[in-house]
């Protein structure tokens, strides 16, 4: 390790590693990259407990444009990563999101989302309770009015392989990934000069990224800054059903979708089995060390409401089941991406609240064109900069899971 980088990047998970790699493989970036992670088995890490899906179905042009990009990044991640021998393909499973409306105003979100996201050029489409029936017949789709189905361009893929494809790409180029805790940053007025290390060591920075997911606002506050974000716990479920929605058994459930309950409730396959989760009834700040699972979720809510949607999820088993946090932004529940509008070396990619994994290859390569040109040169976001934090001022989201 050297005693100064150009960019110093607190958090080396999906999103501090995608910034590596958009920046070392940027010919027009001369710099050296120094990632900074204090838990190399990235068992907590909101990436690694995620479930790594993607969807165009935004009620806003910037989030639906960020997952066209991510999307075609991740369909070409093999190729793009490849690193000797190893193609680190992700495994990319295209099933489409399947949005259930039950209410007017849930039908009149989900034609006006439509309308945004065909102008940008999404394959979705709007079903009728018929077409619906038609298309996935195990559903009881008595109660819905309108259904929005993403028929290419979503689905899901491997969340850890993602960032290791980034991170071991990022470090063929010569970017240095260490295990150590930034427990300080040095600021000097109106911009940040290092990072203190639990080990010990100063090392000085260009500029420093915070790439440190749920703990955001600690790394914030090391140079005096606050971020509205807060770790908030998602439990997920993985379930065996006895008969699979097709009607067989144990059949790899390959053509059914991503489906949204008007209910909040989600499912999709995951293999022979299905993963599940919805939004928590309470949703506090979580203890940073808080991982146990709200078991009670899936009798109380969950499995209601799907065995309610489909017979064939009557008689279900939970095989496994995990909590995570979301990188929760407490405005608008958004990603944060940016330079602070006081301190402008310092650069926050944050707040994603549950897309961070989708998001990563337009975040990384956002924040490696502000470092490289000092502007956006590819898909603009200065739309979910940090100044609307500042100003108060929420980024407009209808689409939130
Ligand atoms: C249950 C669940 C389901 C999800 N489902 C989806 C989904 O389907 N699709 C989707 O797109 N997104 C999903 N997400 C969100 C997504 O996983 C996150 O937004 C994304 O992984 C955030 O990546 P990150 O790199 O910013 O944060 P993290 O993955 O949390 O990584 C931050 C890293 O920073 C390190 N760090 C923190 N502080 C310091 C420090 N001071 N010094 C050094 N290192 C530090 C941490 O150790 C950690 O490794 C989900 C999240 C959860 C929890």
């Amino acid at each position: 390790m050297k005693d100064r980088y150009d960019v110093v990047i607190v958090g080396g998970a999906v999103i501090g590693s995608a910034v590596a790699y958009f920046l070392t493989a940027n010919p027009d970036f001369k710099g050296s990259v120094l990632v900074v992670e204090r838990d190399p088995t990235y068992l907590r890490a909101a990436t690694s407990l995620s479930s790594s899906s993607i969807r165009t179905q935004f009620s806003n042009p910037v989030n639906v444009r960020i997952s066209q990009f991510g999307s075609e990044f991740i369909r070409n991640f093999a190729e793009t990563m490849q690193v000797g021998d190893d193609r680190p393909d992700l495994g990319f499973h295209p099933g489409g999101y399947l949005f259930l409306a039950n209410t007017d105003e849930q039908e009149r979100t989900l034609r006006e989302n439509h309308a945004v996201q065909i102008g940008c050029g999404a394959d979705v489409v709007l079903w009728e309770r018929a077409e619906l029936a038609q298309a996935f017949p195990h559903l009881n789709v008595d109660d819905i009015r309108l259904a929005s189905y993403g028929r290419s361009g979503e689905g899901w893929f491997n969340n850890t392989g993602l960032m290791y494809g980034f991170r071991n790409k990022a470090r063929e180029l010569g970017a240095e990934f260490i295990k150590d805790e930034v427990v300080g940053i040095g600021r000097e007025g109106d911009r940040v000069t290092s990072v203190t290390l639990a080990s010990g060591a100063t090392v000085s920075a260009g500029t420093i990224v915070n790439a440190s997911g749920p703990r955001a606002a600690l790394t914030a506050r090391m140079a005096g800054l606050d971020i509205p974000v807060e770790p908030r716990k998602r439990t997920i479920f993985v379930f065996d059903c006895a008969t699979t929605p097709e009607g067989t058994a144990n059949v790899n459930a390959g053509r059914l979708p991503l489906m949204i309950d008007p209910s909040g409730v989600f499912c999709r396959p995951e293999g022979k089995f299905f993963l599940s989760g919805c939004p928590p009834i309470e949703d506090p700040a979580a203890d940073w060390d808080d991982f146990e699972p709200r078991y009670d979720e899936f009798e109380t809510i969950i499995w209601p409401a799907l065995a309610e949607r489909s017979p064939a999820f009557e008689a279900i088993k939970v095989v496994n089941q995990w909590a995570g946090h979301y990188d929760f932004n407490t405005l608008d529940h958004n990603l944060v991406v940016g330079r602070h509008p006081e301190v402008a070396n310092f650069i926050f990619a944050n707040g994603f609240s549950g897309h961070g994994l989708q998001q990563g290859p337009a975040a990384g390569r956002g924040v490696s064109e502000l470092i490289t040109y000092g502007s956006y040169r590819t898909l603009d976001l200065s739309e979910v900069g940090f100044e609307r934090i500042v100003e108060n001022r929420p980024f407009l989201e209808r689409a939130v899971i």
